[in-house]
């Protein structure tokens, strides 16, 4: 079903206290408040994302790993796999992030695989996309997202993408404060639902959520989530504090 989605990437940040911290901050500003429909996600880092998971039991934000590794276990040191990051309490992940996409070289062959792994271990995933700058002065955006969806998500039968939400984020307003427009956001999201539509039938690209993420905070997320085929947002820097994140998912609010 499409879904409202509200994800905080907390990237490399906060030690566990500090982690444990934001979460009863959370917990605190949500306490009382109609969601209205917003689906809460939060994606501490991995030894973070247990205790973070205890915190918020019963709150209904879920947890999700931020990475995982294609494989189930064995001799890969230093990495996790998705059925240790579920058991301990995450129920997403995040894949694809440009970050990983940049600093450690994941290419969409590679990505397969790893939304193949969640997938086996029932983890929801949430799946970024997203040109870097001079592709989109290039105005080869279009192009971009479309061959990052189809090499990395084609191969999945319809069924699959019941567990599979979008991130529309380009690159160059990551972490930037440059944001896209809503326009910009709307126009890009429209197509990507078309390029899943194409392949496989309208009656699933309606249901994808499609989140944007760049820069999206307290002051834009309201006029970004207006938009018809934005479905909510994937937030960094605006997710490190409980007060903004909370502003942010009140952007849905009328
Ligand atoms: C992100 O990294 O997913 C992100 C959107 O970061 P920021 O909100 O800080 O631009």
């Amino acid at each position: 079903m499409r879904r409202k989605i509200v994800a905080g990437n907390w990237k490399m940040n906060k030690t566990l206290p500090e982690s444990v911290a934001l979460a009863k901050d959370l917990k605190a500003v949500l306490a009382g408040q109609c969601l209205c429909g917003v689906e809460v996600v939060v994606a501490p880092v991995f030894t973070n994302i247990y205790p973070v998971a205890e915190e918020l039991k019963g709150t209904g934000v879920a947890v999700a790993a931020q990475n995982i590794h294609q494989k189930t276990s064995g001799a890969y040191t230093g990495e996790v796999s998705a059925p240790i990051a579920k058991s301990a309490g995450a129920s997403k992940v995040i894949l694809g992030h440009s970050e990983r996409r940049q600093y450690f070289g994941e290419d969409d062959a590679l990505l397969a695989t790893k939304v193949d792994a969640a997938l086996a271990e029932g983890l929801e995933v949430i799946f970024c996309i997203g040109e870097v700058l001079e592709e989109r002065k290039a105005n080869k955006h279009f192009d971009v997202v479309e061959s990052q969806v189809k090499n990395a998500l084609f191969h999945l039968p319809a069924s699959a993408w019941q567990n599979i939400v979008l991130a529309y984020e380009p690159v160059w307003a990551i972490g930037t404060g440059e944001t896209a427009s809503p326009e910009q956001a709307e126009e890009i999201h429209a197509h990507i639902r078309k390029v899943v539509a194409d392949k496989y039938g309208k009656e699933v690209a309606d249901e994808v959520s499609i989140l944007y993420g760049g820069s999206c905070n307290p002051k834009n997320a309201k006029e970004i989530f207006a938009k018809p085929n934005v479905d909510g947002g994937l937030i960094g820097g605006a997710s490190l504090k409980a007060e903004d994140f909370k502003a942010v998912i009140d952007g849905f609010k009328a």
